[in-house]
């Protein structure tokens, strides 16, 4: 009788030690699987099944508290994914510079804005001395020798691109229709003395001028519409800063502004007033080539290089 008690009773500690256990075991899984469904809709799907009777026990209350649960994670997870597009975007960007340099594609563009000129003559014996082309955005002046260069700037495959009738920054960006004014008239100026119709163009003080009245951003849009395609630089001569830069000046801006690969549009003059660019520009090309850079034209194929 004692032992057989004594048995039972422990017997029965044990059970109720058991059953504490798997109460305390029980009570934790479900804390935690609360815990998880709260940060992660993933987790709760996961664990459906596990949740089915605590769902049946409260249904309404349960499934309202999911509702909410999902509509916030849903937003979470939207706000997560439109972050992770950006990281993507940054990345791949980052990717595609980092494999221009890897796999050697060093291209420049050399333009020349502002002319024609006594200069650009100069200019284009340079380049075929060197076996390079360029692009040159002119405007509307009219020597009989500025009409020549313009024609001489096509045939030796060269680039002719839009830059203004008037370069007069209070005219050109007065308003929308100035703007579309301006660069139609240097299109078709172009055209009716080389019979040549260009379709680049750049803005006089780039497209990140701050001197326009008009809104440039319908300016870009007209551009857009009419099928025209502008460029900015990303590496800036500095010739402009005054007349007569050094020559050395401008060789060491060029130089140092093109990194050690991809592309880039390099900004230059032509203008009468600019000779020390015409003086720089062998030195520019020797080296840029040195560096294993291809000089070449805008073409329609060209990326665009935008401010
Ligand atoms: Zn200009």
């Amino acid at each position: 009788m004692v032992n057989f008690s004594k048995k039972c009773r422990t017997r029965l500690k044990k059970k109720s030690v058991i059953i504490v256990l798997s109460v305390i075991a029980l009570l934790l899984v479900i804390l935690a699987f609360a815990l998880e469904s709260k940060s992660s809709k993933k987790h709760v799907e996961a664990a459906a099944g596990a949740s089915e009777e605590e769902t049946q026990e409260q249904p309404e209350e349960n499934a309202s508290a999911e509702e909410t649960t999902e509509a916030e994670t849903e937003s979470e997870t939207n706000k997560e994914g439109s972050s992770l597009a950006e990281v993507t975007t940054e990345t791949e960007k980052e990717n595609e510079t980092k494999l221009e340099a890897v796999s050697g594609k060093k291209k420049v563009y050399l333009t020349f804005d502002d002319g024609p000129s006594a200069n650009t003559s100069k200019i284009l014996d340079i380049l075929d001395e060197y076996g390079v082309k360029a692009t040159f955005f002119t405007i509307c002046n009219t020597r009989p020798r500025d009409i020549e260069s313009m024609n001489r700037i096509i045939e030796s495959g060269n680039t002719i691109a839009i830059h203004s009738v008037s370069h007069e920054y209070s005219q050109i960006y007065a308003s929308l229709d100035s703007f579309k004014e301006d660069v139609l008239g240097m299109q078709q100026y172009i055209y009716d003395h080389t019979g040549y119709e260009t379709w680049f163009y750049r803005f006089p003080g780039g497209s990140s001028n701050k001197k326009a009245k008009c809104d440039i951003e319908e300016c870009k849009n007209f551009l857009k519409e009419e099928g025209f395609t502008y460029f900015d630089w990303n590496v800036d001569s500095g010739d402009a800063k005054y007349n007569n830069v050094p020559k050395e000046e401008i060789v060491e801006n060029v130089l140092s502004g093109v990194g050690d690969g991809g592309e880039y549009v390099v900004l230059m003059h032509d203008a009468a007033a600019k000779s020390t660019t015409v003086e720089a520009l062998p030195g520019i090309i020797e080296g840029l080539k040195k560096r294993g850079y291809e000089i070449l034209p805008i073409t329609k194929d060209t990326r665009p290089v935008h401010h």
